[in-house]
């Protein structure tokens, strides 16, 4: 047998352990290159941990590495740490949280390639040989005086901006000896703007205050009301590091309406900044990871997972909306992304900049604490404050697609005065609930504890948990009675309404169902854009991130469901909901106004809303969590199970539990569970919790690391699942 050493792999499966392989002696070896290994009957993608000259295990049973994929590791030495502190704080097996830290792209066995580029240059730079082109081909013509405008030449992308079917003109310009192209690795530089926009003076000082303290780890939060200008302040801090010659990662909400974004970012930078988000295809996400990584771009924006982003010089992490729950992974590897952001920031020793005008009660509590850089700014640059909340009392109303008499009659108001107007309402679909009217059958999902909802343009009854979907009944299962009829409202109930009403105004619908792409939601705002009056109604893809100055008025139609909710989190995410909403009104040169309709004006909350500001009931909220004994004033561990029954579920989390309990100090925690989740049957699956809480963080971390090394020998199975959540979302 020729020397050899052993090395230790992560392979993506969900087990707590390495696997061991014999690599050669001669072979040259880096922690974070993957390689193809023998596993089972096939093979499998593994991540160099570590080597070691020995082992306990007798040599010859151990196999050989297959092949090594990469020639240089995929995963820096950082991203490991970072990977090895995510799987201890998160309780998450390690090698599916290594692959995590990977782009999709290069999670089973495609090889890295760096990817460089071509660019296109003009082999004659004499202006007179592109002028012959503007009468024989106005096409080449116009790609011409491109490139003599830009001697460096351009790439791909350049030249699709200046016509998207680029290519074929690029080849006949080759063919004619007209272009040359070269490969480049080169960097995408930085233009600056020239002009940029005035500050206010709250902008100024915060300025002021964050750029000296650039240099080292700090968290900075940007406690801003809507419209207060938090985006300009990360541009001004994002155009500091660049200056400095670093990169910065700038993390947005899934989705939302970042186009805005994106759009300000290249008239700052130009394009030396890439894209990541679940509309792009995994190869697409690929090739950003990679220009960032190379250094070919200075910025990488994007959603959750952008956060591990690779690069030799990260200088500064920011985090739009910190208190969005998209930050949050709820399936496969659980971790929030703000959080592992500000471990990775401090282990790079950078600052991390956070900011939201409805922050979450978790980044409140770490001022308090005094930990954190607390930025308040109290005023809009534009001429008006962000509307009061006004609750429409409409207990005694009646309703018409879900608007009350008076919502309408200032929905008319602002349409009168050529406003645009928002609509918010959290519930696709066309209505809710279907039911028979004789016997009171309602349509269940087969597969879930949930009501099919009914969308009336796919003509069919569709559960949002699994996507299971049956055709309207025309009579009752049950009784066979005729009467079958649906109540509550959707947004595709809203829209035709509205239509119908207002048969001279656009209405515009943003929500999962329509916008399947993101050119189909640029198309629809390209509408607000140009500031005609319009409706807009949606659900929580509207309520963030957009900026549009034509709007004067924000509705919200359903809050009270939020009102009477089993989830503690109910009350901050709807307050922060109806303040995110309310605040996209009133941006322009007109006053705004926010509207939210409820049957419970005097419920405390709904008070508070229109006496107090965000902070304010924040405060409070907070307060409460803690005389609870709530997140953020404890910390919250969630095992959960899944199984085609109840009972085994229930079995396989008193088993945990029978070994949380005979680790020193579990009495101090409080342990609520086993029992059967708020949702107990989805897609097809029954599910049960234990839940873990307790404020001394101490007594928890010890609880766990001394039951975990047991538990985890716990397998899971198809019959009968089980994972576990550190700093659960929800209970
Ligand atoms: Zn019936
Ligand atoms: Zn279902």
């Amino acid at each position: 047998m020729p020397p050899s050493r052993f090395a230790a792999f992560a392979i993506a499966l969900p087990l707590y352990r390495a696997f061991e392989y014999r690599i050669d002696d001669s072979e040259a070896v880096v922690a974070g290159t993957r390689y193809r290994l023998p596993f089972g009957q096939g093979t499998r993608t593994g991540v160099l941990l570590s080597v070691s000259d020995s082992t306990d295990y007798a040599a010859e049973r151990i196999k050989p590495i297959e092949a090594r994929l990469d020639q240089r590791p995929v995963l820096s030495e950082h991203m490991l740490a970072l990977a090895k502190w995510m799987s201890e704080y998160y309780l998450q097996p390690t090698g599916e949280v290594i692959f995590q830290c990977l782009p999709s792209y290069l999670r089973g066995s495609r090889v890295y390639q760096s990817l460089r580029v071509k660019r296109w240059q003009l082999v004659d730079s004499d202006a007179d040989v592109i002028d012959e082109l503007q009468s024989r081909s106005p096409r080449q013509f116009e790609i011409g005086l491109a490139l003599l405008r830009q001697p460096g030449g351009m790439t791909a992308a350049q030249l699709k901006q200046i016509n998207p079917n680029w290519h074929a003109v690029v080849r006949a310009m080759e063919s004619k000896q007209l272009l040359r192209w070269e490969w480049v690795d080169a960097a995408v530089n930085p233009v600056i703007a020239s002009e940029l926009p005035r500050l206010s003076d709250e902008q100024s000082a915060i300025l002021g205050q964050i750029e000296p303290r650039l240099r080292h780890f700090a968290v900075h939060l940007l406690d801003g009301i809507t419209g207060s200008g938090k985006t300009e302040i990360y541009l001004r801090l994002i155009q500091a590091r660049l200056a400095d010659g670093l990169q910065v990662i700038y993390l947005v909400p899934e989705i939302g309406l970042t186009n805005q974004l994106i759009d300000r970012v290249r008239q700052r930078f130009g394009d030396c900044f890439a894209t990541s988000h679940s509309s792009l295809t995994e190869y697409q996400r690929y090739r950003a990871w990679d220009r960032f990584r190379r250094g070919e771009v200075r910025i990488m924006l994007g959603t959750r997972s952008t956060l591990f982003s690779q690069c030799e010089r990260l200088g500064m992490i920011i985090i739009d909306e910190e208190h969005d729950h998209s930050y949050r992974q709820q399936d496969g590897v659980r971790y929030h992304a703000r959080d592992v952001a500000i471990k990775r920031a401090q282990m790079l020793d950078i600052p991390i900049v956070l900011g939201s005008a409805t922050a979450s009660l978790e980044s409140i509590a770490n001022c308090e604490r005094d930990t954190w850089f607390h930025y308040r700014i109290d005023h809009r640059p534009t001429r008006y404050p962000p509307p009061p909340i006004q609750l429409i009392d409409v207990r005694n109303s009646r309703f018409e697609f879900g608007c009350a008499a008076p919502t309408l009659a200032r929905i008319e108001s602002h349409l009168a005065q050529s406003g645009q107007v928002l609509i918010y309402l959290n519930r696709r679909g066309f209505a809710p609930v279907v039911m028979c009217h004789e016997c009171g059958w309602q349509s269940q999902c087969r597969n879930c504890d949930a009501r099919l909802t009914l969308h009336q343009s796919l003509q069919t009854l569709l559960c949002h948990h699994c996507g299971f979907n049956q055709a309207i009944p025309e009579t009752c299962p049950d009784c066979g009675h005729d009467e079958i009829r649906h109540y509550g409202i959707g947004t595709e109930q809203l829209e035709q309404g509205l239509r119908s009403r207002y048969p001279d105004t656009p209405v515009l619908r943003v929500d999962r169902d329509v916008i399947s792409s993101r050119d189909a939601l640029k198309a629809r705002l390209q509408q607000l854009q140009s500031g005609e009056s319009c409706i807009l109604i949606g659900t929580q893809m509207i309520a963030k991130g957009h900026d549009y100055p034509a709007i004067t008025l924000s509705v919200v139609l359903d809050a009270d469901q939020a009102l009477f909710s089993a989830s503690y989190r109910a009350s901050e995410s709807l307050v922060q909901t109806l303040f995110q909403v309310s605040g996209r009104s009133g941006r322009g040169d007109r006053v705004g106004e926010a509207i939210v309709q409820t049957r419970f004006t005097e419920h405390p909350l709904m008070q508070a809303l229109q006496r107090q500001g965000y902070r304010e009931i924040a405060a409070d909220l907070l307060q409460e969590r803690r005389l609870l004994g709530f997140p953020p004033c404890a910390r919250a561990v969630i095992f959960r199970a899944d199984a085609l029954e109840l009972k085994q579920a229930l079995v396989k989390l008193e088993e945990i539990k029978t070994l949380l309990g005979q680790a020193r100090h579990f009495e101090r925690l409080a342990s609520v569970g086993p029992i059967p989740a708020l949702m107990t049957r989805r897609i097809g699956r029954y599910r049960a919790q234990l839940c873990l809480l307790s404020a001394d963080f101490q007594a928890l971390r010890s609880v766990l690391s001394q039951a975990m090394p047991a538990i985890q020998e716990i397998a899971s199975s198809p019959r009968v699942s089980w994972n576990v959540d550190v700093d659960a979302y929800d209970l």
